[in-house]
């Protein structure tokens, strides 16, 4: 990482000068001359007169483009607590506004994050009502901090490691809420030296080892972009470098790979004069290179919560495997760098932050701060929110309300109560009515509108985004599917005992019962009840356990009917007959069962199976890993296996769909390729699309898994073909 050049205060008055020309020059360098005398004598860890961090400081947000107060506030912000100058002082000599400010980044100091969780959460708090009185104290304070990183190298270590994990777990993510993305990277990768040294350096030799190469490549990649852009008479400014080594550290990470190649580490950056160029300039680039699928996030439609703008796409074709790029424009990317320092108005000489988004949120949370009188409750929630982009929105009493980003009113209401939950039938936002999947964004006011007749439905599953409302939901199913079951099974209990004389009392005190619980698998008559309602256990299984052989048989020619026969056989028995899966399945325990294949996830031999169990409607198999699967009681489950016995091969209708060019023949040669791995084609269907693509289903005969990967890579060696997947 390149050193920051030496800040002195000619610097600091030049960077001033070159964006705010009328600045009170004069003040800034009284605030310097007041600073220097306090701290003389005062040497930093370095053995570096201490004036040398002030001035590093207000070097930092000058280049931020900051306001005069900022700057002078940064020269001063270590005196009241270093020095023995007293804060009067500075508001006669500085002004109201320079004192505050001071005052405010003096708190902040004597606040660490590293003591006890009481201590810290409680300090959090303090900083959320400093930056709520003046988002500027928050600002000089992370510049600060960014200031005493870089000289991190001069503290002991295991300063070094406590310091830079606050810096990662406290401030980085302050920033990055505040749109600093500078500010955020930078500090991010002095971190990483010092929480992970290992990968840092690593990544440092690999970055200077390939420099030439990597120089070349960039420079390569450039004109080439460039030229593609002016063919379209886009002007640009296009601009490749290295991706910071936390972001690299943090892929590794998350794909658990290694030290990635080259190419993907790089990143190139085009900046355009508006936006009608920005999506000019991406067409030219999606038509000149492959998109990767599923990579390209408008930004600039859809800008972030911290303001922040641009079009990202990933491209294949660019000398590297696979390269990221980002469009925006120079007003974007100014924005995008300073965040919130960028709301800075020099024409008026103050900062206007009225509309942006961080402040609202920093307000929010004070607000919410209220609520939460546990601090340690406080920082857990605000720091989810630090990390990840949720929405903040209010009950009409403006309590706050924390939701996943994408969340909808069905959230909210799960979120206030869980019966509000279950009664939701709508809600108005802001309101208007919306129906239940509208999404929510932040500041919205949510009044939920309940029915004392509605309750929840399996479709709300696709509705919720937050793990609460889901794992409420799934309850409230299995629940009624279960207490119906119940109901059911008392009833066919209650009619096996009563036909069969039998006491449940005294069946209850006998050696025959426990070998029934432990052989059916039940605790508890709810149990057993909710087993014979859905058809897990059935009418059979008890009586050939609690009554002996020659008294059944007795009691059978006695009643002459066919009653006592399990229910469930009964159901199924003339079903039994069209059920294509009868014999490719075993079903533990039952036989002579209904068995069929669920629709959502289409089962193949092969594959590990699932089965549950419905009375009357026999057993359905799901992948083991379907997502229905687990909406379902566990109850309900049935273990099933492919029956490996089978001399009569199964047949299985599985669709394949393929994404190709529309190319003439092209559906022979794919239906050739398929017939060509001995597999038949039950259907096959073709359309083709405006940009020279076709989309093609077959209905394939499949008999296991073997067989369907061979359609697929048969499919998938055609030239022309884009991708093969099971639908
Ligand atoms: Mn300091």
């Amino acid at each position: 990482m390149a050193k920051a050049p030496v800040a002195t205060l000619e610097t600091i008055c030049k960077s001033v000068l070159s964006y705010f020309p009328d600045a009170n020059i004069e003040l800034l360098k009284k605030a310097f001359h007041f600073a220097d005398k306090a701290h003389s004598g005062q040497m930093r860890s370095s053995g570096d007169p201490y004036i040398i961090h002030p001035t590093e400081v207000a070097q930092i947000l000058a280049d931020m483009r900051m306001d005069l107060s900022s700057i002078c506030a940064a020269f001063l912000h270590d005196t009241v607590e270093d020095t023995a100058v007293k804060i009067e002082e500075i508001e006669k000599e500085f002004g109201k506004d320079v004192a505050t400010l001071v005052e405010g980044v003096t708190k902040l100091s004597k606040m660490t994050f590293r003591t006890s969780e009481e201590k810290q959460a409680e300090n959090f708090r303090k900083m959320i009502i400093a930056m709520a009185k003046d988002i500027r104290v928050i600002i000089v304070k992370l510049s600060d901090r960014l200031s005493n990183m870089r000289s991190l190298e001069f503290l002991p270590a295991h300063k070094q490691k406590t310091i830079s994990q606050e810096t990662l777990d406290i401030y980085a993510p302050l920033a990055n809420r505040l749109g600093m993305s500078k500010m955020k990277v930078e500090l991010e990768d002095l971190c990483l030296r010092f929480v992970h040294p290992d990968v840092y350096y690593k990544l440092a030799e690999i970055i200077s080892t390939s420099k030439n190469e990597r120089e070349k490549y960039i420079e390569d990649v450039t004109v080439l972009i460039t030229e593609k852009l002016s063919e379209y008479d886009v002007k640009a400014q296009v601009i490749g470098r290295a991706k910071h080594f936390y972001s690299i550290y943090k892929k590794m990470e998350r794909r658990q790979v290694d030290f990635n190649e080259l190419h993907d580490i790089i990143a190139f950056r085009i900046i355009v004069d508006n936006i009608t160029e920005c999506y000019k300039a991406l067409g030219v680039i999606h038509a000149a290179f492959r998109p990767v699928p599923g990579r390209f996030k408008d930004y600039i439609a859809m800008q972030k919560a911290n303001h922040y703008q641009s079009l990202h796409t990933t491209v294949i074709g660019l000398g590297g495997e696979r390269t990221e790029i980002q469009i925006r424009t120079q007003e974007m990317n100014m924005v995008a760098e300073r965040g919130i320092a960028a709301h800075w108005k020099y024409k008026e000489g103050k900062f206007d932050t009225r509309s942006h988004e961080s402040v609202e949120w920093v307000n929010r949370l004070l607000e919410w701060q209220k609520d939460l009188s546990d601090p340690n409750e406080f920082l857990e929630t605000v720091k989810v929110d630090l990390f990840s982009e949720d929405v903040f929105v209010f009950t009409p009493s403006g309590e706050v309300k924390e939701l996943p980003y994408g969340a909808t009113p069905l959230d909210f209401a799960y979120a206030v109560h869980t019966d509000v939950g279950n009664r939701c039938v709508g809600a108005k936002v802001n309101g208007r009515i919306v129906p239940l999947k509208h999404r929510l964004k932040s500041g919205d006011s949510i009044e939920v509108i309940t029915s004392p007749t509605q309750t929840p439905s399996k479709d709300w599953l696709k509705i919720v985004i937050s793990s609460r409302a889901k794992a409420k939901i799934r309850a409230f199913i299995k629940t009624r599917e279960r207490d119906v079951a119940q109901v059911q099974g008392k009833d066919i209990l209650d009619r096996l005992l009563k036909e069969y004389e039998i006491s449940w009392s005294k069946l209850e005190k006998t050696s025959q019962y426990d070998q029934l619980k432990r052989e059916l698998k039940f605790n508890s008559l709810d149990e057993l009840q909710v087993g014979l309602g859905y058809g897990r256990v059935t009418v059979d299984q008890i009586i050939s356990k609690v009554i002996p052989r020659d008294e059944l048989d007795a009691k059978k020619a006695k009643m002459k009917t066919v009653e006592n026969e399990s229910f469930m056989k009964k159901a199924i028995k003339s079903a039994t007959k069209k059920s294509e899966a009868r014999n490719a399945i075993i079903v533990e325990g039952v036989d002579d069962v209904l068995v069929r294949y669920a629709r959502c996830c289409n089962p193949i031999p092969g594959e590990s199976i699932t089965g549950f169990i419905t009375r009357g409607r026999g057993v359905t198999i799901h992948q083991a890993n379907c997502a229905r699967a687990l909406d379902t009681d566990n109850e309900r489950r049935i273990q099933v296996s492919w029956n490996k016995a089978l001399t009569m091969p199964v047949r299985r209708n599985i669709r394949i769909r393929v994404l190709s060019n529309d190319e003439p023949g092209l559906l022979a040669l794919m239906s050739q390729s398929i017939t060509s791995v001995g597999v038949n084609i039950s259907s096959a269907n073709i359309r083709t699309t405006k940009d020279k693509k076709a989309f093609a289903i077959f209905e394939v005969e499949v008999g296991n898994m073997d067989q369907l990967a061979k359609v697929i890579s048969a499919l998938e060696s055609k030239k022309g073909v884009i991708s093969v997947e099971r639908s």
